[in-house]
């Protein structure tokens, strides 16, 4: 590197003061630090880190900063909640825009259900605001800690309230932004008449233009507020806990019905489910694999082992109860509530299904989950998981070919004493967004911390991906960033030949990093890719498969701190 890291820490500290920004590697080293989804190959602590971490604290100092970096040559990166560590950079000349003192919920607009929020306010944060004005908002699977600025402008935004809560890249109005050459630009009917309240007239639509595919990663400038839409919320505006940590619980409010309808087929949950979209009634409609379900109703473990050998776990975590919705209705009075419920039980009784019995405990703790996504840190603690999906914002119709897709996936390695979790059939978490797409997760739980595990879950992420491409039925994948949208995209619509155009336009230099966007330059591998994929995906090319994919297991595994001067 040539850069003097002294006289760019001076430059920065003259934008947000001594205090905000710093090069001491006590802190730059836990900016490469590889916290789990969207993370690189590669050992936990990646050997780039950056140059500098600044925070910011208005628009103008962002803007401020990307002008010092374009004067430099030096690339930059923003980060607002860092939960999903698509933020770390694979160079070290990188400017991290650490955005957490933007944490501002400037205005939250009951009447115009919006809210106009800043990088760091998280969705907790937002939902308990929202929540005291009969408002709730959308949460990602992340879970509440996550920047929804972050996941509606840059990067995926999808989560399993997408019944009533729509998904974040629809949920984005106004966007004000600092573009990759540092200059301020306000989009939306914001651009006019300052407000929040519009995302786009008519023209070309922005939010393609700036997201891609699921977002530009930080690899189109930085966004610094947005307007974001809230939708009504017919709950209590503060909800009360049960249980002790780590089984805490929410009581349900008499307004409340959850529900765990199941079906013999996966045919007939489609069919119910078609109608149960059309009726509207549910806040939430949520499929997990049982054994998930299994792993969120227990505090550890080996209580789960134990409880399941016992037979001591209620029926929705059997794997011959998979076909099953978790459905949460909530009404605005008495009488909808009443409505809400017939509604639901008459579906599920004309479609063939049945209701299944949940101990009051258990049925608090899957609606407090329900409500704040909290799922997530408790069912990654089965084992080590990779997460594809199928199916994305496609037709109900595909449900069961992406099912039987994971269950093919799974098939070989779900035995005991193999490499993914031996009771679950397949690893579908199914929502309709909007109350109408069909998203599909599919979590594929591999045994962390072993060389073998590790190669299995990227064998089986690999094999989704060559699957999805060659069968229409099996729907979109949706993590597409980065190098992957540049391999696949003849199968989407070759977008990343747009994406380009607009990278280049708005950022000539290619300063903004790109690392899990899409670059100035054609990735070289694209030329070869068909004929490697073809290679790979063969009888004959089997093992070399599994030798690249032990390899990225033993590259994992060997976790070393750099060397630093
Ligand atoms: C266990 C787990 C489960 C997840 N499940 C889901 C899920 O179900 N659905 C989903 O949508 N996501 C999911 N995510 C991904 C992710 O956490 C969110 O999309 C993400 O959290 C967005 O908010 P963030 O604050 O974490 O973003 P960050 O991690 O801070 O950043 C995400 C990306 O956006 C860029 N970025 C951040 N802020 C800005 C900004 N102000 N301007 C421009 N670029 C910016 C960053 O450079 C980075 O590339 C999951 C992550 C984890 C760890």
């Amino acid at each position: 590197m040539t850069q003097d890291r002294k006289e760019v820490l001076f430059a920065l500290q003259a934008i947000v003061g001594e205090a905000h920004a710093t090069n001491d590697p006590s802190i730059v080293c836990s900016y490469a630090w590889n916290a789990g989804v969207g993370s690189m190959p590669g050992p936990k602590f990646l050997k780039n880190w950056p140059i500098a971490v600044v925070m910011p604290d208005t628009t103008e100092q962002v803007a401020a900063i990307i002008k010092c970096c374009v004067a430099r040559n030096l690339r930059f990166r923003p980060l607002s909640s860092g939960n999903g560590g698509t933020y770390l950079s694979a160079a070290e000349d990188v400017v991290v825009l650490d955005l957490c003192r933007m944490n501002r919920l400037v205005r939250l607009d009951a009447a115009n259900q919006m809210a106009v929020i800043e990088p760091y306010l998280t969705a907790g944060r937002l939902q308990a605001e929202a929540m005291k004005v009969g408002l709730n908002c959308h949460i990602v699977g992340a879970g509440p800690s996550h920047s929804p600025l972050a996941s509606a402008t840059s990067f995926l935004g999808i989560g399993i309230t997408g019944a009533s809560t729509g998904a974040n890249f629809r949920n984005i109005l106004g966007v004000e932004w600092v573009t990759p050459t540092g200059d301020i630009v306000r989009l939306g009917a914001l651009g006019g008449e300052e407000d929040w309240f519009s995302e786009e007239g008519p023209g070309p639509g922005l939010r393609g233009m700036l997201r891609g595919v699921i977002g530009a990663n930080g690899g189109l400038g930085v966004f610094t507020r947005i307007g974001y839409k809230l939708y009504p919320w017919a709950g209590a505006p503060s909800l009360t806990l049960t249980g002790t940590s780590p089984m805490r619980g929410m009581a349900l409010e008499p307004n409340m019905r959850l529900f765990l309808p199941v079906w013999d087929t996966v045919e007939q949950m489609r069919d119910a489910t078609f109608r149960l979209n059309r009726a509207g009634v549910a806040y939430a409609l949520l499929r997990m694999p049982p054994n998930h379900i299994g792993w969120t109703l227990t505090a550890s473990n080996g209580e789960y082992a134990s409880r399941r050998e016992a037979g001591d776990l209620p029926e929705c975590t059997r794997a011959e109860n998979r076909f099953a919705w978790q459905i949460l209705t909530i009404g605005h009075s008495a009488g909808e509530t009443a409505y809400q419920e017939k509604t639901v039980r008459h579906i599920v009784a004309d479609t063939g299904g049945r209701m299944m019995a949940l101990p009051q405990g258990d049925g608090e703790v899957l609606l407090r989950s329900l409500v704040t996504s909290l799922y997530v840190s408790r069912v990654f603690r089965g084992a080590g998981s990779g997460g594809t999906s199928f199916g994305v914002m496609d037709t109900f119709n595909l449900l069961p070919d992406v099912i039987r897709a994971s269950e093919s996936l799974m098939e070989k390695e779900r035995v005991p004493g193999r490499n993914f979790a031996a009771d679950g059939i397949e690893g579908c978490w199914v929502w309709p967004t909007e109350s109408r797409q069909l998203w599909t997760e599919n979590i594929l739980a591999s045994r962390a911390g072993t060389v073998a595990g590790v190669a299995a879950g990227w064998k089986g992420f690999l094999r989704h991906l060559n699957l999805v491409d060659h069968n229409p039925r099996l729907g979109f994948m949706a993590f597409m960033a980065g190098p992957l949208i540049e391999l696949f995209g003849p199968r989407y619509s070759n977008v990343p030949t747009w994406m380009r155009r607009i990278k280049r336009r708005l950022d000539p230099p290619g300063l903004a990093d790109s690392t899990v966007h899409i670059g100035i330059k054609e990735m070289p591998l694209v030329k070869w890719w068909p004929t490697l994929q073809k290679i790979a995906f063969s009888r004959a090319g089997a093992p070399a498969l599994h030798l690249v994919c032990l390899l990225l297991g033993v590259a994992s595994r060997k976790e070393k701190l750099p060397q630093r001067k």
